[in-house]
């Protein structure tokens, strides 16, 4: 039988700017989460997890389970979250200063352990709420509160960072462009595994790259998502500095490898002397 539609709204007051694109990564959570109870999964079930910044005021706008971590941290949490109780879908969403400056060190391990979590990284390519300084993804020459006369380094790619260290879901979306979002993150949370997006999301106020990107992005044919220099070649058409390079949207490499919390927690056991401790024992008892 069809699940009734979720009513996921919350009284908090919307403190983004008006007309943010985050309104419409925030319309998308809402119908990914409707599909994900359409499909079985109970609402209590779902955890969001969330840093600081503007991406992380999201949780505060959807009724769900939701832990509000610290800044760059959100990952270690929900890690944490899905070692505790497997049966939960946890969907983690952060920016790209959190992620990509403070927290890229869990990043990359998050990826490597492959747990079976999603990643949504809102990327503004700015820390927009703290009125503008630049981020690992800022183009070279961006001009913020830390930058006056441009920031002098070239931008880290995140995708070809992901691709190194092994996330086996890698995708991209904008947040102008929602019926693509919504099918990639539906697929995301799907994969078992460590699912990463990397959401081009313009800061109107701060760094307004809508009309930029809205001429170069593309819809990239899903194929061949098991090759790793196909995927390279095509994460490659952007470097996030190039103004006139094509932009491709979707999946660039999906592959199914061992979850990390399945083998964590087989055996949860070991030898003190000729005693045997088992973990799972512990915890029940706790
Ligand atoms: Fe959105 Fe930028 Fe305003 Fe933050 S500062 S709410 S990202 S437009």
């Amino acid at each position: 039988m069809a699940q009734k539609k979720i009513q996921l709204d919350t009284s908090a007051k919307k403190t983004w700017c008006p007309g943010c694109s985050n309104f419409g990564i925030l319309a998308t959570l809402k119908k990914v989460i409707n599909n994900l109870h359409q499909r079985g999964t109970a609402m209590e079930d779902i955890v969001l997890v969330s840093g600081i910044g503007c991406s992380s005021k999201i949780i505060d706008y959807l009724g769900l389970n939701s832990f509000s971590s610290l800044h760059g941290r959100p990952l270690v949490s929900g890690e944490g979250i899905k070692l505790g109780n497997k049966k939960l879908t946890v969907i983690v969403l952060a920016g790209d200063g959190g992620m990509y400056n403070e927290g890229i060190a869990h990043l990359v391990h998050a990826a490597k352990r492959n747990v079976d979590i999603t990643l949504l990284v809102h990327n503004n390519r700015n820390f927009a709420l703290t009125t503008s300084q630049f981020t690992a993804t800022s183009p070279q020459g961006f001009k913020g509160g830390s930058s006056p006369e441009g920031s002098v380094e070239e931008p880290l790619n995140p995708l070809a960072l992901m691709l190194s260290a092994q996330a086996s879901f890698i995708g991209r979306g904008y947040s102008f462009r929602l019926e693509g979002l919504e099918q990639l993150i539906n697929k995301a949370v799907r994969h078992q595994g460590f699912s990463f997006i990397d959401i081009l999301q313009p800061c109107i106020t701060f760094f307004d790259t809508t009309d930029s990107y809205n001429k170069r992005v593309y819809a990239m044919e899903e194929k061949d998502l098991t090759d790793e220099k196909k995927a390279l070649a095509k994460i490659k058409e952007w470097d996030y500095q190039d103004e006139k390079a094509n932009i491709p949207l979707g999946i660039f490499y999906k592959q199914e490898r061992p979850v990390y919390e399945n083998m964590l927690l087989k055996d949860l056991s070991f030898s003190r002397g000729d005693k045997k401790i088992n973990f799972k024992k512990i915890l029940k008892e706790i």
